[in-house]
């Protein structure tokens, strides 16, 4: 039974919703309403890579062993092929085969959603099939959420604090007045299921082929025998060269060298290719005010290089979580009061963002790409420099400041 009153709404029960949500019981705010305008479980286009970052926050709520019976593969590491065809595999650091420890997992948005929200459901109270369409404004606060629910009936519900964790087109966030991210920094990126794809490796695979420069063709494995594929470009790129995406996922699966043999005998799912878009950390987008706060893709907080979104979604739904508690009990859920959240999220976040961002501009020069992957193909070093970037934010800097390219090219 919904009240008409809540010290917090979430509104969107992804990674980000569902986290702050779990966070914010863990704190003792209980008095919560999550909504949501699917009925969980519910697809969401992805690459289904569930990082390293995002399973150590799964494993501080607890649910680990919850998202391991859910179908998914263990991925051990990155296989890259450069521009001019040169491919290499890079394990994850502390990736062991033999004694099947785990880096991370490749799972179906579908069911590992599910177990986050049924998860947060636990906790707090929730609202399916509910579509927010406004917000209620009181003396310069945003004081609760309008919408309708399925059935058509419209609600009002009111909260001290509306967290807007509501992806890419955040109903909240237009609301607010902040905008989207401009075109040169979201990517617009397609999604399909492919059955029977040869050749896969227990490795998530990014290939930086010509067709998708700036951006990449990724095949990431699934349970199952499933592959999840796609490719992602700058939007700024897509409307500058008026590009068909979907039509150009098909052209590189049938035409290209690589990829034709691969993908002869496979099949993709009744769903076909579908095509979303990832905001990016490299746009600071504003996210709190009287009353309100913005997580994950609500934010705009994907990581520019890799496409990963559900690691910050997740890391943003407890710092914010941290902040709403406090906020609440100092009886403040002012503008000021709530930019402490802002100020710990992106010293957290920001140094990882914007050395993404450097590499993600380094990755449109391809002779350089050419160049680091020709060499990691042959040089253990390379390899593992590459491998100590994948997990450790010093190691990336390193990687790419201008004395480690210059070291990198003489090793
Ligand atoms: C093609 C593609 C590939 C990607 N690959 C990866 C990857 O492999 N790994 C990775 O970590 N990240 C990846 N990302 C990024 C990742 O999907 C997002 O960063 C992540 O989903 C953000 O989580 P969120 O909770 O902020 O938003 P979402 O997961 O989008 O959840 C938002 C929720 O809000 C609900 N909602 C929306 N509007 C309303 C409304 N008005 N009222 C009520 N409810 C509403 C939606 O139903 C949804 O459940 C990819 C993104 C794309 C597009």
């Amino acid at each position: 039974m919904v009240k008409k009153q809540y010290d917090v709404i979430i509104v969107g029960g992804g990674p980000g919703g569902s986290s702050t949500a779990m966070f914010l019981a863990r704190n003792g705010v209980k008095d919560v309403l999550l909504v949501d305008k699917a009925r969980f479980p519910r697809d969401k286009i992805c690459g289904d890579a569930f990082s390293g970052k995002s399973l150590g926050i799964a494993r501080e709520l607890g649910i680990v062993g919850e998202i391991e019976k859910v179908p998914n593969e263990v991925v051990y590491g990155v296989t890259f092929s450069s521009p001019k065809g040169t491919i290499v595999d890079i394990p994850f650091p502390g990736a062991d085969r033999e004694r099947k420890t785990k880096p991370g997992f490749c799972i179906k948005r579908f069911d590992g959603d599910n177990v986050l929200f049924q998860n947060a459901k636990k906790a707090v109270d929730t609202l399916e099939e509910f579509t927010v369409q406004d917000l209620v404004m009181e003396n310069g606060f945003v004081a609760g959420v309008k919408g309708r629910t399925k059935a058509g009936e419209e609600l009002e519900i009111r909260a001290k604090v509306v967290v807007g964790a509501d992806g890419t087109s955040s109903a909240v966030a237009q609301k607010v007045g902040v905008g989207v991210s401009p075109p040169e920094h979201q990517v617009i990126a397609t999604r399909g299921y492919y059955r029977g794809v040869k050749g896969m490796n227990g490795n998530i695979e990014l290939h930086f082929i010509d067709e998708v420069m700036p951006g990449y063709f990724w095949i990431f494995p699934l349970a199952n025998g499933w592959a999840n594929v796609g490719l992602g470009i700058l939007t700024s790129e897509k409307q500058k060269r008026k590009m068909d995406i979907r039509k150009l996922q098909e052209d590189v699966i049938r035409n290209s060298a690589l990829f034709r043999e691969r993908f002869r005998d496979a099949k993709i799912d009744n769903q076909g290719i579908k095509v979303w878009t990832l905001p990016l950390g490299s746009y600071h987008r504003k996210n709190h005010g009287n009353g309100w706060v913005l997580v994950g893709d609500a934010a705009s907080l994907i990581d520019p290089f890799s496409g990963e979104g559900v690691g910050n979604a997740m890391t943003s739904g407890k710092i914010t979580a941290k902040h709403i508690s406090r906020a609440l009990m100092e009886n403040d859920t002012s503008e000021k009061s709530l930019s402490q959240y802002d100020k710990e999220l992106w010293e957290t976040i920001g140094p990882e963002l914007r050395t993404s961002y450097n590499l993600q501009r380094l990755g449109k020069f391809k002779p350089l790409l050419n160049i680091v992957i020709e060499k990691a193909a042959t040089k253990p070093k390379v390899r593992e420099a590459i491998s100590g970037m994948l997990a450790n934010e010093q190691a990336k800097t390193q990687f790419i400041s201008p004395l480690g390219l210059v070291k990198l090219m003489l090793s």
